[in-house]
């Protein structure tokens, strides 16, 4: 089995202000996967991207980004990762090719490469006539799109994106998505925050939710999305059911002599599936809908997220 791109392992950050914000996270992120990492504000995302770039000292666990370990091996594993932050966070009264230029050299990288790097990242952002003009000038898409040339000029295998299209029109978002998207099919792995419903289902393969500090779901995104197109009834019988008729073409499962529970996609009309069952001998007498624990998870979570933005 390959080395990991990303592992964390029981993960825990207590803040001096006694703030639990990650309570024991683990999770493992796949080369060349593009992972989404979701969760309400306050969640921890941004404390767990904190301590991957080293910015946040986690109190125990570990990290290790493709093999290394970050407390042990910190040079070999930050230089494995780029990190768009949510903040601007670059000098907004330097040029745009400067600051490029600049941070390759934090990474060792000749001043005649990193030259070179930084027309070619400019130039595929879309910012090369920009280059030369001073930062603070830039509209916001642009400023964004900066963060993400100086996030990848040394190459890094693993790029973390911290919340990049908050406030960002879809126009920018998209174009920034098309680009994310072609350097993950090169092979870079990418993990996003956001909390995006829409981002997150179109751009990512794998995700992890977390709330509270804990991981609350880490599945496929194909998964999660199917568990979400299907709702789930329970059905109290009329007599006991010794057993479901094979006529009953839908998928049935019997908890009980006297409840059956079935999953049919979402918007289903039920009267074929009384009527089958009808004609199996058992007879309904009260339904109810078991709500989809995922879908309460993610309406909980955007709901509490706008509900925090507003
Ligand atoms: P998210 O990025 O998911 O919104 P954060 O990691 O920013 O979540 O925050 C997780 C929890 O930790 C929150 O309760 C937040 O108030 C708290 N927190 C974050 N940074 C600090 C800090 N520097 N000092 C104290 N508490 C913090």
């Amino acid at each position: 089995m390959s080395t990991a791109a990303l592992e964390v392992a029981d993960l825990r950050k207590t803040y001096d202000n006694g703030v639990e914000a990650l309570k024991g996270i683990s999770l493992s992120v796949a080369q060349g996967d593009f992972f989404a990492l979701l969760g309400p504000n306050g969640a921890g995302k941004s404390t767990l991207i904190g301590s991957i770039c080293t910015l946040v000292t986690p109190s125990s666990g570990s990290i290790r980004i493709f093999g290394h370990d970050l407390a042990r091996e910190r040079e070999a594993a930050l230089g494995c990762v780029g990190v768009v932050p949510q903040e601007l966070n670059f000098n907004q009264f330097e040029r745009p090719f400067d600051i490029i230029v600049n941070q390759a050299g934090f990474y060792g990288i000749a001043r005649a490469e990193a030259k070179v790097r930084a027309e070619k990242y400019l130039r595929q952002l879309s910012l090369w006539d920009k280059a030369f003009t001073i930062s603070r000038t830039l509209s916001g898409g642009m400023k964004r799109r900066l963060m993400i040339a100086r996030a990848i000029v040394h190459e890094p295998r693993l790029l973390i994106l911290d919340e990049p299209t908050a406030g960002v029109d879809i126009e920018i978002r998209r174009s920034m998505w098309q680009f994310v998207s072609e350097i993950n099919r090169a092979g870079t792995t990418v993990v996003l925050t956001t909390h995006y419903l829409e981002e997150a289902e179109q751009l990512c393969r794998n995700i992890a939710i977390v709330d509270k500090g804990l991981i609350v779901e880490n599945t496929s995104m194909r998964t999660l999305l199917s568990q979400l197109d299907r709702e789930t009834f329970v059905l109290d019988l009329a007599a006991p059911c010794q057993q479901i008729p094979d006529s009953v073409g839908v998928h049935l499962r019997r908890l009980d002599e006297n409840t059956l529970e079935v999953d049919v996609p979402k918007g289903t009309a039920l009267n074929q599936l009384f009527a089958d069952l009808s004609a199996g001998g058992i007879q309904v007498r009260s339904l109810r809908n078991k709500s989809n624990r995922l879908e309460e998870l993610f309406l909980n979570l955007v709901e509490r997220s706008q509900g925090a933005a507003a």
